[in-house]
């Protein structure tokens, strides 16, 4: 079995080809425009064209980069053999296959109340799974965290925080200043538009 999933669009900070940078083979494949469409993230379009093509994960995934033929946007696919586990260790040394349902569990739970729909929830869900198998069969649990802040902290600033306080262990509200303080040093998030 195979599954087909979309990840954010390219342009996003903290989001891009992990394997290019921990040096594992990319083969770069001719891009098709011939391939099925996938609904776009943003717009909902279901018209894109395939502008490259390459395998990730050491030959078991290709990843698609698309773009919208409704919005332009730019956004990745995967396609990959469905039965590999990932494997995360965790502090304790206990070792889980990766949980994608507690993930969205754990992201609805930092975004309660906030304006990030459930849809945009399993896009960030899979885009932190793709991220973490890109680096490996293996992840941590640490490294799911920080995964998770990267991804909130560009999708909303009080999920983010939230997230963060329980993450971090923050104990007091000059923790929470500091957290603010970082984010005020950054650019604003960048929110998809319509
Ligand atoms: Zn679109």
């Amino acid at each position: 079995m195979v599954t087909l999933m979309r990840s954010l669009p390219e342009g996003v900070p903290g989001v891009g080809p992990q394997a290019a940078r921990q040096g594992l083979p990319q083969v770069r494949a001719r891009a098709t425009s011939s391939l099925h469409s996938v609904r776009c993230p943003w717009c909902l379009a279901d018209d894109d064209r395939v502008v490259d093509s390459r395998t990730a994960e050491e030959g078991a995934s290709i990843r698609r980069r698309r773009e919208c033929l409704g919005c332009g946007r730019r956004y990745n696919t995967f396609e990959r053999i469905d039965e590999i586990p990932l494997i995360v260790v965790k502090r304790s040394g206990l070792r889980q296959p990766f949980d994608l349902a507690k993930l969205i569990d754990g992201l609805r739970s930092a975004t309660k109340n906030r304006p990030v729909s459930d849809a945009q929830l399993e896009v960030l869900a899979r885009e932190i799974e793709d991220e973490l198998r890109y680096e490996g069969w293996e992840t941590t649990s640490e490294q799911v965290g920080l995964a998770v802040l990267e991804r909130l902290r560009v999708v909303d600033e009080v999920a983010y925080l939230r997230f963060a306080s329980v993450y971090k262990g923050f104990e007091d509200v000059d923790d929470f200043r500091r957290e603010v303080g970082l984010l005020d040093k950054t650019t604003a998030p960048k929110r998809p538009e319509g």
